[in-house]
């Protein structure tokens, strides 16, 4: 039995192409017991291969030395943290998508996360069912779409370290909320995003907070992304919230 344990590292592109989700590995990296358990099972229950990393250090070697289709990351590390593991990443140039786990109003870890090249994050607590519908949606976008510092769709640029945007090449001014505002939905691109997420994600309120505060946000933000440029890129869908997408025709 022994000589066997580093074949594995080939296999993740081949799986990929496949496109079986039920191929899919995962590394947890998460030191609180319970949580990592939790999350574990689920995700095996719901057919991915994980390994579980306890603490900072485990999760740096695993993630530097096996292939994993995603990581999940928690921050609050005791030994090495997870800002460092993410560095680490990218600094190898492994663009492996990072879901980072992070506490309540922490709005600089959320920057932080995404500026060091995270793809996306989950607030604690959560439900299992949110990080397992976070986990397959970054699943399908693979990990290509991911730069370290620009985010594009269509002709918008979006430079993450400089908080600046550009639609065919001319610079377009924003404030920190309409950035952070746009640097969501793009990050979000397709899918339907309600007002209850945009304020608790941008604005750090609650579902119950006046959210006609959105509403005006994205009226101002499409003046400037959207009313000088084709093709529309931010669409309402009536009912439901705001959704980022290209050349989608809802509402
Ligand atoms: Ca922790």
């Amino acid at each position: 039995m022994s000589g066997q344990g580093v074949g594995r590292k080939s296999g993740v592109a081949q799986k990929r192409v496949a496109g079986a989700i039920t191929d899919m590995k995962l590394l947890i990296v998460e030191d609180e017991k319970k949580t990592g358990d939790y999350v574990r099972q689920g995700l095996v229950e719901s057919g991915f291969v994980v390994d579980l990393a306890r603490t900072g250090l485990d999760g740096r070697h695993l993630a530097l030395t096996e292939l994993y289709d995603l990581i999940i990351l928690d921050v609050m590390l005791p030994d090495v943290d997870g800002w460092h593991i993410l560095q680490a990443l990218r600094e190898a140039k492994l663009c492996t998508p990072v879901l980072f786990l992070t506490a309540r109003d922490s709005v600089e870890d959320r920057v932080k996360g995404l500026e060091l090249g995270a793809d996306d994050y989950l607030i604690k607590p959560f439900a299992f069912s949110e990080l397992l519908a976070r986990v397959r949606t970054l699943l399908r976008r693979g990990a290509a779409p991911v730069f370290n510092d620009q985010l594009q769709v269509a002709d918008l640029v979006l430079d993450i370290p400089r908080r600046q945007a550009r639609r065919k090449d001319v610079r377009i001014t924003l404030t920190n909320k309409e950035f952070a505002l746009l640097e969501l939905l793009v990050r979000r691109q397709g899918e339907v995003l309600p007002r209850s997420l945009i304020a608790s994600q941008v604005w750090d309120m609650n579902f119950d907070s006046d959210t006609n505060v959105i509403d005006v946000a994205i009226r101002r933000l499409r003046a400037k992304i959207d009313e000088a440029f084709e093709p529309k890129l931010i669409h309402t869908v009536r009912g439901m919230g705001y959704m980022l997408d290209i050349g989608g025709k809802v509402g």
